[in-house]
């Protein structure tokens, strides 16, 4: 890992710590600090930061205190306290697709 992923790693971190501590606009700088960070070195960010960061507002999301996690129609929705919701598909868990999978293979051709 290296210097701008390990930077990233340490904002997301206070970001995080940031909203549990009701400092939301703290929390907001450190993830616009993050997000410049990864445009500048290309490095991209983690995934867990851009499923848990509010792309309307910057703030980092955590359900339960400024963000809520519904199931809808194969996907998760995060809906934000700005009013702004972010959705990706749900994954099932591993022991279910490998499930899947074995099916898959089992099936002769
Ligand atoms: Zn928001």
């Amino acid at each position: 890992m290296g210097i701008p992923e390990e930077r990233i790693e340490r904002l997301h971190d206070l970001a995080r710590r940031a909203v549990a501590e009701g400092h939301e606009d703290r929390s907001r700088a450190y993830v616009r600090r993050a997000r410049r960070i990864a445009e500048r070195n290309r490095c991209g960010l983690p995934l867990t930061f851009k499923r848990f960061t509010c792309d309307a507002c910057d703030v980092y999301l955590r359900p339960g205190r400024n963000a809520r996690v519904r199931l809808q129609d194969g996907h998760v929705v995060v809906t934000c306290d700005c009013g702004a919701q972010k959705r990706y598909p749900y994954r099932p868990r591993r022991e279910e697709r490998d499930d899947a999978d074995a099916t898959e293979r089992a099936r002769p051709n």
